[in-house]
């Protein structure tokens, strides 16, 4: 089936009102913005069209319901000022995991890349010529039906936005681990992105901030003993020779830039374990000096250093300038992300002026 996108363009791009050297993140929004709707069981009116306000109706069951998904990916700018896509299929698989979840209809995969490729083109003078800086993406899809019920809805909008952004963390991070409040069990929805588990985990990090401390660490929802991963990152352990991340369980987000890290770190050869760790081990590991690197791993901050560890009444410090493997990886990423590194294992796609074929 033919894909018809319509694009409305705007009069004058605003990208020459942007400072890339000081982007606030998630603030400044690209000059167009992709939206499609699925009404009667069909995805229709698939439009690029300038960025502006929506108009939502106050009984819009995403808002009442919580039926509303997302994602988060990036994109940068290639030697010729093209835009690259890193692993863009890998994110329309998770979004449709998610939408599966959440009672919600798949987005075709044609719609998404087709739409996604689209826009990154014509947005392409957003993309930061800045090393450390990108192109942030935020595809989402939320119910748009008009009614109060508990039910899933019969209508959506799907839609994609583009940010320039800047790096996101600077410095090392400390992080608690949480003995008190939960972000996901199995069963539930924590391996889906979904907004409602970004508003649960507001008050816990707000408390955790109180304390001295930049984000939760969150453990297990049953015996508060494995650790499941950070904020909105997966975490990573360097423990002697080996490095450890807690197996996806079903509780934990199976972040995109976690799978990239493992085939890395295979590649290259690394002693890795995927499997259950606890928060017991890793203090104990921190006490006798076995405990290497402590990162996060997520699109936005790509890897994230852990400079404190806090659990109960102990606390293990770390110097994140001794780190060896986090560097390695954020560099590696970034090369592979930029182009700067061969493409090998087939992660990045290059938008060109003929590419997509903007048939329709
Ligand atoms: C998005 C996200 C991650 C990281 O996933 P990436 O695909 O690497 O960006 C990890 N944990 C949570 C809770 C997330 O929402």
């Amino acid at each position: 089936m033919a894909l018809d996108i319509r694009i409305e363009k705007i009069a004058k791009s605003r990208v020459d009102e942007i400072d890339f050297h000081n982007i606030p993140f998630g603030k400044v929004f690209t000059d167009h913005m992709l939206e499609a709707d699925y009404v009667d069981g069909k995805w229709t009116n698939v439009v690029i069209r300038p960025f502006a306000n929506l108009s939502i109706h106050p009984g819009n069951a995403a808002l009442h319901y919580g039926q509303s998904i997302f994602e988060g990916m990036k994109a940068n700018r290639s030697a010729d000022g093209n835009p690259l896509l890193f692993r863009a299929h890998k994110h329309v698989d998770r979004i449709n995991a998610s939408a599966r979840r959440m009672c919600m209809p798949e987005v075709p995969e044609e719609l998404f890349m087709e739409g996604l490729k689209k826009l990154v083109y014509l947005d392409k003078n957003w993309i930061p010529d800045v090393a450390g800086c990108s192109l942030y993406i935020r595809p989402f899809l939320f119910a748009t039906d008009e009614f109060l019920g508990v039910r899933a809805s019969e209508t959506y909008k799907f839609m994609i936005l583009l940010l320039p952004v800047g790096a996101y963390y600077s410095a090392p991070v400390k992080l608690k681990a949480e003995e008190k409040y939960v972000r996901a069990v199995q069963g539930g929805v924590g391996e889906a992105k979904t907004s409602g588990n970004y508003a649960a985990s507001l008050l816990p990090a707000q408390e955790a901030k109180a304390q001295g401390y930049d984000q939760v660490m969150w453990l297990d929802g049953k015996e508060f003993k494995y650790i499941q991963e950070v904020g909105t990152m997966n975490i990573f352990f360097v423990v002697g020779n080996k490095i450890l991340t807690p197996e996806t369980d079903g509780a934990i987000l199976k972040g995109i830039t976690r799978d990239s890290i493992l085939h890395i770190l295979k590649d290259k050869g690394y002693d890795v374990e995927t499997r259950p760790i606890t928060i017991e081990e890793i203090m104990q590991a921190g006490k006798t000096g076995e405990l290497k690197e402590v990162f996060g791993a997520g699109t936005a901050a790509v890897i994230a250093y852990v400079s404190e560890l806090k659990y109960k009444n102990d606390i293990i410090n770390l110097d994140a300038k001794q780190f060896q493997i986090a560097p390695m990886l954020y560099d590696t990423i970034q090369g592979l992300k930029t182009q700067t590194l061969p493409d090998k294992f087939g992660w990045v796609e290059e938008v060109t002026a003929d590419e997509p074929n903007f048939a329709v």
